[in-house]
């Protein structure tokens, strides 16, 4: 059976407050739950993230129902200006998600040094258990704010990645992570170290002038990817994007296990890394398109890779990342009961 996913186009987004209303994407709150509204708030630098303005019409629906509404997002791996809560809440309230701005509280789900995680069984191909962001798992429900783009590691970062790597714990980051170490081409290295200070898992240092890298200690977060500006390391492509596509999966599982939620994907500000990475001279890559909303994640990410790759002409994400089949998260999601890929798409 096919879900029901909604579209505004971005000339309409004065009128996301009634398109989110059309949409149904709230007949699941109820009075007095805490509502998680999972969003990204952007790395220090990074221009691509939702801005408090769009959130603003989320919670007062949330507030309409009275839900307790609160925007959340969990810690991150590498190390930047959103791994541990007090950091992360100084970067939030710099872009903007204030009280004032968006009606709402600023939670970080797990906890102020980035540990507070709760065991969640899920028994799946990868995981038997997967680690969730504390006040995540204490949610009574959510709405997942994402915004669709490109990502490094698995070629598309939507609704899925948002739920299964945006609310893994540390340790939940990490095991999804760990099967995507870099390539390093030795012989590139000029031994500058920039590299080394950005890898939180002391990983990286350099032997005679040249950065080696200790394969045990790695658990493959990409920062030096980013960091080195001469692509010493490089993302083997051979396994990694699927399998992690697949783990991220099964995080979401866990996440959304006994839980009501839905989803709202922004498809603007396209571009090709994800919101932990500052933009690129020519970010974004394309004109923004508008917003897709739904209560099923896979129909909402399907639909949205499908208005992107409609408004280039072919498939962006493939010219963005030849190697990576993005979809496989979709594939997989679809196998494991999380919605469904078959969707009718409903134009406001
Ligand atoms: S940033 Fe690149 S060039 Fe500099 S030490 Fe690291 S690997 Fe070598
Ligand atoms: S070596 Fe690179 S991928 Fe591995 S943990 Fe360090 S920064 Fe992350």
């Amino acid at each position: 059976m096919s879900s029901k996913v909604y579209f505004l186009p971005w000339n309409k987004k004065g009128e996301l407050y009634s398109f989110l209303k059309v949409a149904g994407i709230f007949n699941h709150v109820k009075a007095r739950n805490f509502l998680a509204v999972k969003i990204h708030f952007g790395e220090d630098g990074n221009e691509g993230y939702i801005k408090p303005e769009y959130v603003l019409p989320v919670i007062k629906i949330a507030k309409e129902k009275t839900a307790y509404p609160f925007l959340t997002d969990a810690s991150t791996i590498y190390v930047g200006e959103r791994s541990d809560a007090y950091h992360h809440l100084l970067v939030a309230h710099k872009h903007g998600f204030s009280i004032e701005n968006c009606g709402c509280p600023v939670v970080i789900a797990d906890g102020i040094k980035g540990n507070a995680e709760k065991k969640v069984e899920v028994n799946m191909k990868y995981f038997k258990d997967v680690y969730i962001a504390n006040e995540i798992y204490n949610a009574d429900g959510f709405i997942f704010m994402s915004h669709f783009k490109g990502h490094g590691i698995i070629g598309i970062g939507g609704a899925l990645k948002n739920i299964g790597m945006g609310c893994g714990s540390k340790a939940g980051k990490y095991a999804m992570h760990h099967s995507s170490k870099p390539l390093v081409e030795y012989e590139l290295c000029v031994g500058c170290g920039n590299c080394i200070k950005k890898c939180y898992q002391n990983a990286l240092s350099l032997v005679n002038k040249k950065i080696v890298m200790d394969e045990e200690k790695c658990a493959g977060c990409g920062q030096c990817i980013s960091n080195c500006a001469l692509q010493v390391f490089k993302l083997d492509w051979s396994e990694g994007a699927a399998t992690v596509q697949e783990k991220i999966v099964e995080y979401a599982a866990g996440v959304l296990k006994n839980k009501s939620s839905s989803y709202i994907n922004f498809l603007t500000h396209i571009s090709k890394y994800c919101d932990c990475f500052r933009l690129t001279k020519n970010d974004p890559l394309m004109n923004d398109i508008g917003i897709v909303a739904g209560n099923d994640p896979v129909a909402v990410d399907q639909a949205s890779y499908d208005i992107v790759n409609k408004a280039f002409g072919k498939d962006f994400f493939k010219e963005l990342y030849p190697k990576i089949d993005s979809t496989v998260q979709f594939d997989y999601a679809e196998k494991v009961g999380l919605g469904t890929r078959d969707y009718v798409l409903i134009e406001c």
